[in-house]
């Protein structure tokens, strides 16, 4: 992936500013700030009202696992064979969750002997083949689906049974001698709580008309990242408003909680700086990265403007905001920003462009297309 581990000595830097200035780096490199990572971690620890696990395939650098687990999460959200050892490798004791309803036997069988603490299924198939391979007792969550909006991206598109058909699979997973959860996956980048009460909702009534009680009830993942500067995530209302929907929901039958958020842990302790290869004409933007590299979700969830521009010794460009295109520096048309970002006036050739907020599906999607993607990954600590 082009990403350099951090051996020790490591160097912190004060600032992306300050590694700017002692580095000049050309090629694009993605910051890590391990303090700002676990203080949103403690914020969910503190502010959820049950577990809270790491959705791994957001970021899955080892500093990011390692500083998780330093900080109090317990559990992850795995999907794979090389996710679970990883967990496996660096978490030894936590919980893994493995949360992808589709699985080969011999994933199954990987998992099995790995020892994973909960499991999800959406369609009879996939029971059949977990009621075949899992020892008794395991816990099993149907996976719902529901047409709600409020997130970026439609989890539903992919995974997720109707009602009817989860309290089906509640009923055989009971009556296989399993533990029955549910589960649900509301999209990402939900920056509605509300998003989250009808899932709850619906989840007591599918619990209800299965005849089961639910062994737990996990919410997902969806938490909202800092993407857009005018608009701070309000993890705490959705929090409140998830504890405040199961207690009327279930009322005495009331589930334990987990959520698996990944972008919400993970997103804003990095930054991603990319440089300026060329300014066309005076307009249009190269960077040095692109949809290829760090910034892949960008077409489908839109923009992150939470963007720094410094010039080559660091320091911030101040001119008038001029709306351009933004290209990536592959040879490919579809390697370009949405839209036209606001950059300064005064833009030139060298300057660097630091996206705030990049940590979350942009390291582990960056490919090597038309031989660029090589990607650094240093530390900065940016709050005292
Ligand atoms: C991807 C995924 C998550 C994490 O989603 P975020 O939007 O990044 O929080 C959680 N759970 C499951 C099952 C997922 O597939």
């Amino acid at each position: 992936m082009g990403l350099t581990e951090g051996r020790a000595p490591r160097t912190i830097w004060k600032s992306p500013a300050a590694l700017i200035r002692a580095l000049a780096p050309d090629h694009p490199v993605m910051v890590l700030d391990t303090d700002r990572l676990a203080a949103t971690a403690r914020r969910f620890l503190e502010g959820f009202p049950g577990m809270v696990t790491y959705a791994v395939k957001a970021n899955p650098d080892r500093a990011v696992i390692r500083t998780l687990v330093r900080a109090g999460i317990t559990g992850f959200d795995v999907a794979s064979p090389a996710e679970i050892d990883l967990i496996g490798q660096l978490a030894p004791g936590a919980a893994r969750h493995y949360h992808n309803p589709v699985r080969a036997r011999g994933e199954i069988r990987h998992a099995v002997a790995a020892g994973m603490q909960s499991w999800s299924v959406d369609s009879q198939s996939e029971l059949d083949k977990l009621l075949a391979e899992l020892p008794p007792q395991s816990e099993i969550a149907a996976r719902f689906k529901l047409p709600v909006a409020g997130a970026a991206y439609d989890f539903g598109a992919k995974f997720g049974a109707t009602p009817d058909l989860a309290a089906t699979l509640l009923r055989r997973i009971a009556a296989g001698g399993h533990r029955a959860s549910l589960t649900f996956h509301p999209g990402t980048q939900c920056t509605d709580p509300a998003a989250w009460e009808s899932y709850i909702l619906a989840a007591a009534g599918i619990a209800r008309a299965a005849g089961i009680t639910l062994c737990r009830l996990n919410v997902g993942g969806g938490f909202p990242a800092h993407r857009l500067g005018a608009v701070p995530p309000q993890l705490e209302a959705i929090f409140a408003r998830i504890d405040h929907a199961t207690s009327r929901a279930f009322g005495r039958q009331r589930p334990g909680l987990v959520c698996e958020p990944g972008r919400g842990l993970c997103a804003d302790a990095f930054a991603l700086i990319t440089r300026v290869k060329a300014l066309r004409d005076g307009r249009a933007v190269f960077l040095n990265d692109g949809i290829y590299g760090g910034l892949t979700e960008l077409p489908q969830i839109g923009n992150l403007d939470r963007i720094e521009v410094l010039d080559p010794e660091g320091r911030p460009r101040h001119g008038p905001p001029l709306p351009r295109p933004v290209f990536g520096p592959t040879c490919d048309s579809l390697d370009r920003l949405p839209g036209e970002l606001p950059l300064p006036a005064d833009l030139a050739e060298g300057d660097y462009l630091i996206f705030h907020g990049a940590g979350a599906y942009s390291t582990v999607t960056n490919t090597r297309f038309n031989g660029f993607g090589q990607m650094s990954r240093l530390f900065v600590k940016t709050v005292s």
